[in-house]
């Protein structure tokens, strides 16, 4: 059932078993779980079923620390979040992220790959994902060009990725949702607080405000807050009436640890001898196509070198091309050209192909040269924060304050990286690597620009420890009985690769426990 918030009278207040807050890859996928089920439940998204540039803006914010995307536009507040225009790329993480590396301050997840490996499984089917299957040797079968580079290295290995056509979540699963009995969708109810019983152990209700001054409440046994990993710490910190810091933040610890996947160009690479070592395996047909490698680092090498986990695209290229980081290829521009493509029928290549296509090489012969772009977890880091802003949105809210900082592990590790897999590739005679010279400079600085891969992770970490994490290993806000946090907020590391998959994993966890 789905319901206009803004018809509804001034002071309702709606009643369920569970209430989801944020209509996203997180919350849609939590509320599917519970489709034609005997519980009712409440789905409240802020925005309605098409991007308004009004409603966008909620999520402008400040930023201080590292330069970064402007908010309004790292992240889209209508229904299906941000994956209205996600790529689609698909990868898991591996048993080393989520092991304490003792090398690596504040890392360990309370929970192994093992225990996500179920839902993985499932999370594929949401993704509209191939088999589950990760390993390099399950995709050459079908194909002897797809061989992996470097196949028997110690050193060296491939770290295969699957892409979803992507999944816009927003269309896919909109009339499933708005067709099943049990699920109450309200658009435009955007949630402006999070209030809590008096002893301040339980969520009570969240408070629901519209543009045109109309104020709600939404009751339920149990609440879910999926509203993306900037704005679930905004809301959790801006619901300070009762308690001075905010909800679930008696120990300091609710918006900070922000990490991003650093994304950027880092280096090349000539083969030696292209006519045996081309293969297909690590190249990229478009968005939603075959499943493809990336070079990455093994676990037994990671751990020698006291590293984080990172991996790179190998790009085909040609020598002297002007490589773009995701920060300038992807930039607002190209976000509005992508909307206008999606509105407009979806006419010709997407924006994001056509510039993809736009990089492929030019030469004849055998592919010789490639582009080297860096994908790297940052380390936990709990100055790396979200806080409020002293600016307030139409709504009242306080904005959201990036405060993105970066640490010495960071940059070494993409270096050792580099330094690594040149040394593999020399020792083989399978290439040469060209490091740039930004990752080469003594002193450890980086160029005046860091790109993200549009990726919010942290802000809610999870640890068994109150003291050390947001939510414990159920995704339940330390504190309050009846709180859980849907997203990437809760990693308390990011792993390599994108994050999507294993925030879907998560979802489906979290719906199994509350089922329970
Ligand atoms: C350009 C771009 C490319 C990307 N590509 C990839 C990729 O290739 N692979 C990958 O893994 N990830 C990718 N991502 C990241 C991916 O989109 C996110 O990881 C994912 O959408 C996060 O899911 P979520 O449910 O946590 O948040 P969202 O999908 O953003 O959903 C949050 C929902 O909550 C709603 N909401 C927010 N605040 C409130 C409130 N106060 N009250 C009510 N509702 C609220 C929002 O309107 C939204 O619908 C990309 C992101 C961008 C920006």
């Amino acid at each position: 059932m789905h319901t206009d918030a803004r018809t509804l009278d001034n002071g309702t207040v709606l009643e369920g078993d569970l209430c989801i807050v944020g209509a996203g890859a997180s919350g849609i996928t939590i509320a599917r779980e519970f489709a034609n089920t005997l519980l009712k439940v409440l789905l409240l998204e802020g925005g309605g079923f098409e991007f308004e540039q009004k409603l966008q803006d909620l999520y402008r914010g400040e930023i201080v620390g590292q330069p970064y995307f402007p908010l309004q536009a790292a992240a889209l507040h209508y229904f299906g979040g941000t994956t209205n225009h996600w790529a689609g790329f698909c990868s898991t993480f591996d048993p080393i992220d989520f092991e304490k590396r003792d090398w690596v301050p504040h890392s360990g997840w309370p929970i192994t790959r093992n225990d996500l490996d179920p839902f993985y499984a499932r999370a594929h089917q949401v993704l509209e994902l191939g088999p589950y299957k990760y390993d390099a040797a399950d995709w050459k079968q079908n194909d002897p060009e797809r061989v992996p580079l470097l196949g028997d290295s110690r050193v060296v290995s491939t770290k295969m990725w699957q892409f979803s056509p992507p999944t816009r979540f927003g269309t896919k699963y909109r009339d499933e949702i708005v067709k099943s009995p049990n699920i109450h969708l309200y658009t435009y109810a955007n949630v402006v607080e999070v209030e809590a019983n008096e002893g301040l152990s339980a969520v009570q209700s969240v408070r629901i405000r519209t543009f045109e001054g109309k104020e709600y409440r939404a009751r339920a046994k149990r609440f879910i807050l999926c509203c993306h990993s900037i704005q679930n710490a905004r809301l959790l910190l801006a619901s300070n009436r009762q308690a001075k810091t905010g909800l679930g933040n008696s120990n300091d610890l609710v918006g900070r640890y922000f990490m991003e996947h650093f994304e950027m160009p880092a280096g090349e690479l000539a083969l030696a001898k292209p006519e045996s070592t081309g293969t297909k395996l690590y190249a990229m047909n478009g968005l939603g196509g075959p499943p493809r490698g990336e070079l990455a680092l093994t676990a037994a090498v990671q751990k020698e070198n006291r590293i984080l986990h990172g991996t790179a695209s190998v790009e085909a290229g040609n020598y002297g091309d002007e490589v773009k980081s995701t920060f300038q290829f992807i930039d607002t521009v190209m976000m509005n050209a992508q909307r206008a493509w999606l509105k407009g029928g979806k006419k010709g290549p997407p924006p994001i192909a056509k510039a993809l296509a736009a990089t492929a090489p030019r030469t004849q012969g055998p592919q010789r040269f490639y582009h080297l772009t860096t994908r790297q977890e940052q380390a936990p880091n709990p100055d790396s924060r979200v806080t409020l802003s002293t600016e307030r949105d139409a709504l009242g809210v306080p904005r959201a304050r990036l405060d993105w900082r970066v640490t010495e592990l960071d940059k070494r590790s993409i270096r050792t990286f580099y330094q690594l897999l040149g040394r593999e590739m020399g020792r083989t005679d399978t290439g040469r690597v060209q490091i740039r010279d930004w990752l080469l400079s003594d002193d450890l600085t980086w160029p005046s620009f860091i790109s993200g891969g549009w990726h919010h992770m942290g802000t809610a970490r999870m640890h068994t420890d109150p003291k050390q994490g947001v939510v414990d290993s159920d995704c339940r806000v330390h504190g309050l009985a009846n709180l859980y946090i849907g997203g990437a907020a809760v990693y308390p590391t990011a792993g390599a690769v994108n994050p999507t998959l294993t925030l879907v994993a998560l979802s489906l966890r979290l719906a199994d426990h509350l089922k329970g």
